[in-house]
Parts: structure tokens; sequence; C-alpha cells
């Protein structure tokens, strides 16, 4: 198979997201000997496109259009249907971040292609590509091919790994002109809510607490057992809705999908929804007084007692390491 696969690089406060290196990984993969051509957008993408071609890109088109420093859907759109019709790609590699998962239907629509969303993983058998992504809130998994047209897909972060960082690799870096027009919106100002801690969606680590927790005070005993591992602190939906802690936290069918390599799931009783967001974690620390509770059940290690005694137990020993 020899393709020529575009990668849309997605970029965060000026850096590139570790996701877009897998995104790579995932498009080397399906271009064989083919081309890979990163996309990026925005400010501080003629300074990161090069480390694009350092995890796999061939060349890289990049474009700092006054439009595109921020991420909105009808520019973004634009600018991806312009890359796609100039350069026609056999298949386009989006992650199934917040901004994939809002772009890539919008583009797979006007390009009338199919989309195979939140893919966890990829075969490459002679000319067809077979993708898997989970179904039923992760309870199975699906294969999926697109049999005609642009093989159009989303990337689950953390599941296909970058390639190894080759800095003698090189390639072309363009800078394209694009026509981003007629926008109906456009942003002027953005307003962070400041939740702190490292980024769920690529944290190692993640420390997430549950009802269990009782209450916001609770949850400061997780925050600092998150700083002792260098983990981000992530919730049930249970504990967003007792506000124990801010929703940004919530992991979950409807929340956050994370895959870190170690999660410690603390009073919370291991909904399917829940399940949803995080049964792909490496390796699952349950911490619960029921022994029942369902999450034990997909725990790797299981700590049945009281929250409240084991966690300050755990912290006490972690700060001894
Ligand atoms: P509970 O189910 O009340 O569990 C609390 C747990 O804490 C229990 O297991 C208990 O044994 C344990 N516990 C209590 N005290 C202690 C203690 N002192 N020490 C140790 N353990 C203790 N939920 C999500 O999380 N994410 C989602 O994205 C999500 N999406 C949803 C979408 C839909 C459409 C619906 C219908 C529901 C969704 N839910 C989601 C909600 C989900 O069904 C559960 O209601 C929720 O996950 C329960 O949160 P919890 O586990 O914190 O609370």
């Amino acid at each position: 198979m020899n393709k020529k696969v575009l990668v849309i690089g997605e970029m965060r406060e000026g850096e590139l997201r570790n996701l877009s290196f897998e995104c790579l990984a995932a498009a080397r993969k399906i271009a064989g000997e083919g081309e890979v051509v990163g996309a990026l957008f925005g400010e501080n993408s003629q300074q990161r496109a090069s480390q694009l071609i350092q995890y796999g890109a061939d060349r890289v088109l990049v474009s700092e259009d006054d439009n595109l420093k921020k991420y909105t859907t009808d520019a973004y759109r634009q600018a991806v249907i312009q890359l796609c019709n100039n350069e026609n790609p056999e298949s386009i590699i989006l992650g199934h971040t917040s901004m994939g998962k809002d772009l890539a239907p919008q583009v797979a629509a006007e390009l009338q292609s199919g989309l195979i969303s939140d893919v966890v993983d990829l075969e490459v058998e002679g000319d067809n590509v077979i993708f898997t992504r989970p179904i039923y809130s992760g309870k199975a998994f699906e294969k999926k091919q697109i049999e005609e047209g642009p093989i159009f897909a989303t990337v689950r972060p953390n599941n296909i790994p970058a390639l190894e960082k080759d800095e003698a690799r090189n390639g072309e870096i363009t800078s394209v002109d694009l026509s981003i027009k007629d926008l109906r919106t456009i942003i002027k100002d953005t307003v962070k809510k400041s939740t702190g801690g490292i980024d769920l969606s690529e944290a190692n680590i993640i420390v997430a607490g549950g009802r269990g927790v009782k209450s916001a005070e609770g949850f400061n005993t997780l925050y600092e057992l998150a700083d002792i591992l260098g983990a981000g602190v992530g919730a049930s939906r249970g504990a967003c809705d007792a506000e124990y802690c801010d929703y940004s936290l919530q992991i979950g069918q409807t929340g956050k999908v994370v895959t870190p390599d170690l999660y410690f799931a603390i009073g919370l009783s291991g909904a399917i929804q829940h399940l949803a967001g995080m049964s792909n974690a490496k390796v699952i620390v349950a911490i619960n007084k029921d022994p029942e509770a369902p999450i034990l059940e997909v725990a790797d290690y299981s700590i049945v007692g009281d929250l409240f005694e084991v966690v300050p137990l755990l912290k006490e020993i972690l700060k001894k390491e």
C-alpha cells in the first residue's frame, strides 16, 4: 500500500500535543511507502512543524493565518477542506480530541466520505486498512474499514504509540495561503477556568475520586496524593454532580476518555458510564470500602477499606519513597 496520508496536527498553547505524534505513527502505517503530509495551523506552527517531520511526516504544510490562531469549527473546516482539495490525500487522520470530534464529521460530510472515529488500533492488510474502535461504552470492540473514498479516521489519545523521535529526518515545511472567509464565529478572547494540574487526556497517572470522597475538602487529599505522584486529578460524575469538583475533571462516557499507565479509582463505584472513560488504563488500583463494588472487578489491585484511612497511609508511604 502506497498512500498519501494527511495528518492534521493539534497545538495547545503554542505546543504540539503528543497525540499529533501518535496520529503520525498511525499515518505511517497506512502510508507504507507512500507520503505522510502533516498540517499545522495557528500561532507557532512554523516553529513546531519540524517536530512533525521528526515523528514521521515527510513534509508539513503550515498556516499562521490570523483566523486560524485559535480553533473555530468554521475556519478549521475551511482550512482542512482546502488542503484536501489541493493535496488529494487518500487518507486523513486527526486526533479524537474535542477539536477532532468537532472537526472530523464536518469535513467528512463536506467531502462526502466515511469517517471512523475513536480508533484505538489499526492493521493494514494489502490495500485495506482495518480500524479497531470501542463500542457499548468500551464493553466491546469492533473492526471497521472504509471501502470507498478517503480513509478518514480520528485516533484516541494514548493508544497508538508514537514513533521514536528522529532528529536526523528532513522534510520540506511549506507555508500555505488559505482563503478563510465568511466566518460566522470569531474568537475575541478566551477566558480559562483554572482547574490547575495536569491535562487528563495526556496524564500518565490519574487519581480519580467519586462520591465516596464526600466533599470538596475530601478532594484536597486527592490533590495532595496526585502531587506526590505527579498525577492528574479526575472524578466520577457522581462527584461532579455533588459539586465536590469541577465538571472538567469528569471521566467517562460523557466526560473525558483517558488511558493512563496507572489509574487510582478512589471512592467511586465503577458504573459502566465511568468505565467507558477509563477501562483502557494499563493498571487500575481501586480503593473502596464495599467489597462488592463493580470497580473491583476491573481493577488490577484493590484495597478494600475506608479511603479516609487508606489515602493518608498511601501518601505517607509514597512520601518516604
Ligand atoms: P457512587 O455510585 O455513589 O459510588 C460511590 C462509591 O464510593 C461506592 O462504591 C462506595 O462503596 C464508595 N465509598 C463510599 N464511602 C467510601 C469510603 N469512605 N471509602 C471508600 N469507598 C467509599 N458517571 C461517570 O463517572 N462518568 C460519566 O461520564 C457518566 N456519564 C453518564 C451518562 C449517562 C447518560 C448516565 C445515565 C450516567 C452517567 N454517569 C457517569 C453516572 C453513573 O451512572 C454513576 O451514577 C456515577 O458514575 C456514580 O458516581 P460514583 O461512583 O462516584 O458514586
